[in-house]
């Protein structure tokens, strides 16, 4: 058992950060864990304020998500969206016929007024969720691809044009005038842990990072908090989506390697799949310590495992002190 009492901050964007937080909120009590979620993806459809990784996490967490996919709720289907389709709206981003009330009641409690963490505290609540999760700011950040088929919007490229442009640059809208959410601002503040979950490092925690002095606060200039990275790439190749094919065409290495560079200046730890352990003197020589582990997230056991090994790591940093 990890006996890591300090509280933890992880960062998360969608599917790939979901799997680890469901690892740590069934080790770790909710006092203990603050899970932040990348809003850069969020985008409006059909008149309602969609948090694609947001809801990711939320499901995940109240056990509700669909196993097949990682996202989107088990059971679902897709009337409405028929329906709108018969209506002429464009319908290429899935919404299911449940997860719309999702959609609808945060559409409606923004509409009156609650910031998207209130939203997302009532939401949580609703469905039992105990543990903390909190969007990255209350305030409008949309993730924008400069591509080959011109400026696109992040939901416009990784679902319409299912992630095949060519990408020259991404660019975070509203990241500089926005403020991290209250409970990220206090989190930043108490953390003795910080875990960079393995979620798209350009696109899901790379918003995240672009928040007013995020970076800084996150630096490794504490000497009283650990931060533990969990590489999304293993064997050079993404577990799903486009992380890969990004980091090459934005001039990374897209290796374990290149996540490391990535967050160099942010992180002691990096964990790497077993199968890339020959890349940990790279690592080494970048200032960061490597640990290889198995680091693919299938079954529930696969999740809590790693996240006590991160926790562990946790632990004996604090007994080192
Ligand atoms: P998205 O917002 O749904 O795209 O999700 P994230 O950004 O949180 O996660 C996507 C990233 O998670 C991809 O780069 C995947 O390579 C990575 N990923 C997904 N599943 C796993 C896993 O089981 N293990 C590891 N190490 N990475 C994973
Ligand atoms: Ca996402």
């Amino acid at each position: 058992m990890a006996d890591f009492s300090g509280k933890v901050l992880a960062l998360a964007g969608g599917v790939g950060g979901a799997k680890l937080a469901l690892g740590l909120s069934r080790i770790l009590p909710p006092h203990q864990l603050t899970i932040v979620v990348n809003t850069g993806d969020d985008e409006t459809f059909h008149g309602l304020h969609v948090s694609p990784d947001l809801d990711t996490m939320l499901y995940t967490l109240a056990g509700l998500s669909n196993p097949e996919t990682g996202w989107g709720l088990a059971g679902e289907s897709f009337r409405v969206l028929e329906m709108l389709n018969r209506y002429g709206a464009a319908t290429w981003f899935n919404l299911g016929d449940v997860d719309l009330a999702t959609h609808i009641r945060r559409t409606q409690l923004l509409g009156e007024g609650a910031t998207l963490s209130e939203v997302t505290t009532e939401l949580c609540q609703r469905l039992n969720v105990r543990h903390r999760m909190t969007p990255m700011s209350d305030d409008p950040v949309r993730t924008f691809l400069k591509t080959d088929q011109g400026d696109l919007a992040m939901q416009d490229y990784f679902v319409r044009l299912r992630c095949e442009p060519t990408a020259a640059a991404v660019t975070f809208v509203g990241a500089e005038a926005a403020r991290p959410s209250d409970e990220f601002s206090r989190a930043l503040d108490e953390a003795d842990l910080v875990v960079f979950c393995p979620s798209n490092p350009l696109l899901s925690t790379g918003p995240i990072l672009a928040l007013p002095a995020v970076r800084e606060r996150l630096g490794k200039g504490n000497p009283a908090r650990l931060s533990v990275a969990v590489s999304p790439i293993i064997g050079g190749e993404a577990v799903r989506g486009p992380a890969a094919k990004l980091m090459t065409e934005l001039g990374h290495e897209a290796t374990c390697v290149g996540v490391a560079k990535m967050y160099q200046d942010i992180c002691d730890v990096l964990v790497i799949d077993e199968q890339d352990s020959e890349s940990a003197p790279a690592i080494v020589s970048l200032g960061i310590r490597p640990l290889a582990a198995p680091t693919i997230m299938n079954t529930e056991e696969d999740k809590v495992a790693l996240a006590r090994l991160i926790l562990e790591l946790g632990g004996g940093f604090q007994h080192d002190e």
